[in-house]
């Protein structure tokens, strides 16, 4: 177990979106589908109905969880009205807002390389809160309220130290992690991350070994974990043999190198259909007024067209719903999901496996519908985010500099526990044909 102050956080996540409560609604002019819906809808369908009238119904309400902050270190080259933007998807008036009205606002125009910031936005983009460090200890804060801005310095110390535990699993990972006071409280997070990457629900067995490298942020004296940040992982047990750690693309490589995520296609399909309608989280109603974000992309199908896997994935739901129709949700790992509304035949159940080009359904015009039409939507996160325009990834291997810089960071890591390099390797490559997500 080490634990060494660092001088500043690593590149951090370009995306670690937030948990959305999505309800969607869009205008239509007739919804009436010919045949009667597929199953009585529950009281909250029947209020929905009410309250939106005639709208399409796109996604589903969800349990809110707690806003994550999103974190980024300044690279040489960046420019922030473009990171802000395209990757962060942050409205870009309230960059323009901040510039123009906050209080030491200006701090933003005068970013420079190495500089961390960190924000917190809610499910449709909105900024909340933005803090940009000067150092480690001293920073700037705005709280955005409406219009409304508010905003103070931050003083204190942020330190970063690495810790390695290694253990057995008992019951469960979050259960072996949970007594040790290094993480500061952030077990379960910890081992919500690890389950991103392994399917550890299915696959964990009792005694399997395993060990964590943990970067765990603290502020001030605190106990807690300001943050827990998974850095490597190494997996020895009945069914999962994996390691991996964290490089400078947030992304998680064996240690030969191979890219744990699986990579993703653009579309959904194969063929070229028109799209219908764009991803557009402030999007405004026509009729209302109001905010009606449209968190996916619709793309004019006819009815029976194969929807196909963009990725590797397990399939999460499969769900018959009033107003959404029928839809699937696949989890890719790592934080990506897709979905797929107003299906007509799906072909997939709940906990199936999928690799990437496998037909999942065929798209339809079922639920409250405009027309026969895919809406396809992905979710970093937990946060939509729009498809046509992300950078996905791609199936990668880390190459010679890049690989070299890779395996020299964590040299000492990999060989923790491992009888030789080559037993590593070994396993490394059956992890990777291992993956497949939660
Ligand atoms: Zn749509």
């Amino acid at each position: 177990m080490s634990s060494t102050t660092v001088k500043a956080t690593p590149l951090s996540s370009i995306f670690k979106p937030l948990l959305a409560p999505a309800l969607i609604v869009v205008s239509l002019a007739f919804w009436w589908a010919s045949r009667p819906l597929p199953e009585p809808p529950p009281m909250l369908d029947q209020a929905l109905m009410r309250l939106t009238g005639n709208t399409e119904f796109h996604t589903l309400d969800e349990t809110p969880e707690p806003l994550p902050w999103e974190h980024y270190t300044i690279a040489r080259g960046d420019v922030l009205a473009n990171l802000w933007n395209d990757q962060w998807q942050l409205p870009r008036e309230t960059l323009y807002h901040l510039l123009a009205n906050a209080e030491k606002g200006q701090m933003l125009a005068r970013l420079r390389p190495g500089q961390h910031l960190e924000w917190q936005a809610d499910s449709e983009g909105r900024l909340l809160n933005l803090r940009v460090w000067l150092n480690e200890g001293e920073g700037y804060q705005w709280h955005l309220d409406g219009d409304a801005i508010s905003g103070g310095p931050l003083n204190l110390s942020r330190t970063l130290h690495e810790v390695q535990i290694a253990g057995r699993i008992d019951t469960s990972l979050a259960a072996a992690l949970a007594g040790d006071p290094s993480l500061g409280g952030s077990a379960d997070s910890i081992a919500r991350q690890v389950a991103e990457l392994l399917p550890l629900t299915k696959k964990a067995r009792r005694g399997d070994r395993f060990s964590v490298m943990v970067q765990v942020e603290r502020l001030g004296d605190h106990a807690e974990a300001y943050s827990a940040k998974l850095m490597g992982f190494d997996y020895e047990g009945a069914k999962i043999q994996v390691a991996a750690a964290r490089f400078d693309d947030d992304r998680f490589y064996t240690p030969s190198g191979e890219s744990l995520l699986p990579s993703f296609w653009r579309y959904p399909f194969e063929q070229s259909y028109r799209i219908s309608s764009n991803f557009n989280p402030r999007r405004l109603h026509p009729i209302t007024g109001r905010v009606s974000p449209h968190l996916g992309t619709d793309f004019a199908m006819p009815v029976g067209s194969p929807v196909e896997a963009p990725a590797d994935g397990v399939v999460k739901q499969v769900v018959h719903h009033a107003l959404a129709g029928n839809y699937v949700v696949i989890d890719h790992g790592d934080g990506y999901q897709t979905r797929y509304l107003h299906l007509s035949r799906i072909k997939v159940r709940p906990g199936d496996t999928v690799h990437q080009g496998q037909v999942l359904a065929y798209s339809g015009n079922t639920g409250r519908s405009t027309g026969p039409h895919l809406h396809y939507e992905l979710r970093m996160n937990g946060r939509p985010v729009n498809a046509m325009a992300v950078s996905l990834p791609t199936k990668g291997k880390l190459q010679s500099d890049e690989l070299k810089r890779f395996q020299s960071r964590y040299a000492g890591y990999f060989k923790l526990d491992r009888d030789d390099q080559q037993a590593g390797t070994a396993v490394a490559q059956q992890g990777g044909s291992d993956k497949g997500g939660v």
